[in-house]
């Protein structure tokens, strides 16, 4: 079955207000088999609301509309819904007695337009608001010749994800068919988005009854697979099957199949091998560390390091012997080579990582552009040192450099294995 979300307010169409909503209703319809097929966001204003909820009502089977039904003026939810269903909305006197006894427990006063908040559309059922005033309905109705479930729910998310928890999901179990969802998220580092897809849709585009879908976000790559059948167990062995081609395919650029981040494998792969690591950090300034050690549990593995951005730093907390830095300059081969060796011993760890770069604007040169990165990783025996030329602006180099840093850290480990 399909659905529209439609979120009501004028302040979601100001830049300064999102609607988050809907990507909590999304998740949860998603988890119950039910697609997501079109958003709407609408102002208060009855004509839109009406031609909103009509156009839903046209093209998608359950419509959840979100916000609008508190009790002031430009709270128009019920009414608009009520007009495009062609349903009356009735003074359900239970929710008005409560709404009476809310406001003399909080001893405020119960103006007219408040009474407003216990209309309900003919037939629905009332989903209670125990963190707000304003109930929520759920509509099981015919709208034309076909079967419609209208959703009207409080905009607030402190009231909203609650209600749809507690009193929507049971609904909707036993509503819809038995339907299990599996989904897989493979993750892939320092491909572009466009190379990733041309290699791998031949393969996905067999699968029509998994969700494929590809996010790319400063180097690293997102694949989620998603596929909802009766059973779990068919659902799984789509998904691994798929997933299991997209391995073959990328090999060793993917990093995780269960969705960890890379900081987490890399800290997995330190820890399965008992090693450890320290790390001195140029142009990244401490974003490598600050990966690192936001997973929690990093302290088994991970030493720390040092944020080394001027030459005497290098030299003196990563033993970068002065005159390399002056005979090869800062962002070299060879210093990024003798950062990680450096640290390694200073921090007497089972490997070093160093980086150094030009995150610019300014600072590049003919010879050594803005973007140039000299990633090094050293375990005593063998410094393996990479060098990269990362575009755009300061933060997509340093994110990408920190990206590759780490990235090299795992591609060693695995090596290592
Ligand atoms: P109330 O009784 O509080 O008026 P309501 O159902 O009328 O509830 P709105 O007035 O539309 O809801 O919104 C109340 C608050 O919830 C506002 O602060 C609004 O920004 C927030 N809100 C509304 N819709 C969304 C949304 N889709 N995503 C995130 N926040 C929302
Ligand atoms: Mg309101």
């Amino acid at each position: 079955m399909n659905s529209e979300i439609i979120a009501i307010g004028s302040e979601l169409l100001t830049p300064h207000r999102q609607d988050t909503n809907s990507l909590f209703v999304t998740e949860r319809l998603n988890t119950l088999g039910v697609s997501v097929v079109f958003k709407t966001i609408v102002g208060d204003r009855p004509r839109h609301l009406i031609s909103a909820i009509q156009t839903a009502l046209s093209r998608t089977d359950i419509i959840v509309i979100m916000g609008g039904l508190g009790p002031t003026e430009d709270d128009l939810t019920r009414e608009a819904a009520a007009h495009s269903l062609g349903i009356a909305l009735k003074r359900d006197h239970t929710i008005l007695a409560g709404l009476y006894t809310r406001a003399a427990e909080r001893r405020s006063t119960m103006t007219r337009n408040n009474e407003k908040q216990s209309d309900i559309l003919e037939g629905a059922i009332v989903l209670e608001n125990p963190r707000g005033t304003a109930p929520g309905q759920w509509l099981d109705t015919v709208y034309g010749k076909h079967r419609k479930l209208v959703l009207l729910l409080p905009g607030p998310p402190s009231e909203l994800k609650p209600m749809f928890d507690e009193q929507c999901m049971p609904l909707f179990k036993e509503l819809l068919p038995n339907r299990f969802m599996a989904v897989r998220t493979l993750k892939v580092a320092l491909i572009g988005e466009s190379a990733a897809d041309a290699r791998i849709a031949p393969i996905y585009q067999q699968y029509s009854d998994v969700e494929t879908t590809i996010l790319a976000h400063l180097g690293d790559i997102q694949l989620s697979l998603v596929c909802t059948k009766a059973t779990m167990p068919a659902a799984r062995a789509r998904v691994d099957e798929l997933a299991g081609k997209i391995e073959e395919e990328l090999e060793d650029l993917i990093y995780s199949s269960e969705g960890e981040t890379l900081e987490q494998i890399v800290l997995y792969y330190l820890g399965m091998k008992a090693s450890t690591l320290s790390v001195a950090e140029s142009c990244t300034g401490g974003l490598v560390a600050e990966r690192l050690t936001s997973i929690s549990g990093a302290s088994r593995s991970f030493w720390g390091g040092a944020v080394v951005y001027s030459n005497e730093l290098k030299t003196e907390l990563a033993g970068v012997p002065a005159d390399m830095i002056e005979r090869h300059g800062a962002v070299s081969r060879e210093v990024a080579g003798a950062l990680a060796e450096g640290i390694r011993l200073r921090c007497d760890t089972t490997y070093g990582l160093g980086v150094t770069g030009i995150a610019g604007p300014t600072g590049g040169s003919e010879e050594k552009p803005v973007g140039l990165v000299y990633i090094g990783v050293s375990d005593g025996k063998n410094t393996e040192v990479i060098e990269r030329r990362f575009s755009g602006d300061r933060a997509r180099i340093r994110a990408y450099a920190s990206q590759t840093a780490l990235d090299q850290v795992r591609r060693r480990l695995m090596q290592d294995c």
